[in-house]
């Protein structure tokens, strides 16, 4: 699993089921383990482990496999991470985070930005700036042409990267 898959998982683990339920992820890992062994891995009570497993069955999150003991007829219980459904969500996560990286290069791309190069203090736009007669109004210091190459450029390799990834 990739690390982005991962945060992913535990942040929804945890929006799911709280602690109890990053545990149960955390314990699974890539396998597929039934309710005593995850309880013991994730260092949690039976009932716990169950109740956060339920929670994550209920969201997707894990899956579950039946398997008849031919010997005693009774059922057991096979739980491992829905890799799949972990894909899905990374994907419209990454999609959300394409948009915003989107939208903020299209803003620095047309706007021009004036900054009086204290620390602390934000850069204006033109406007914003001439509003100000070109005077910082946090600091009083002259606003000055600030060069926003090397954001455009950053944006673009990250948006670039992202797009890459969704294509895989
Ligand atoms: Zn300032």
């Amino acid at each position: 699993m990739m690390p982005l898959e991962r945060e992913v998982l535990e942040f929804v683990a945890q929006v799911v089921g709280g602690e109890d339920a990053v545990a149960v992820i955390r314990a699974l890992g890539d396998r597929e383990l039934n309710d005593e062994e995850i309880a013991k891995k994730a260092n949690l009570k039976l009932e716990l482990a169950r109740r956060a497993l339920h929670k994550l069955y209920n969201n997707l999150v894990v899956r579950l496999r039946r398997v008849r003991d031919e010997e005693t007829g009774r059922y057991k219980f096979f739980w491992s991470i829905n890799v799949e459904q972990i894909e899905i969500l990374v994907k419209s996560w990454k999609r959300k985070i394409l948009r915003k990286l989107e939208a903020k290069l299209k803003y620095e791309e047309e706007n021009q930005f004036f900054w009086c190069g204290t620390p602390g203090c934000r850069r204006y736009t033109f406007d914003e700036a001439s509003d100000n007669m070109f005077r910082c109004p946090r600091c009083g210091q002259p606003l000055e042409f600030y060069d926003n190459t090397k954001i455009k450029e950053a944006l673009k390799a990250k948006i670039e990267q992202i797009r890459k990834e969704l294509a895989e």
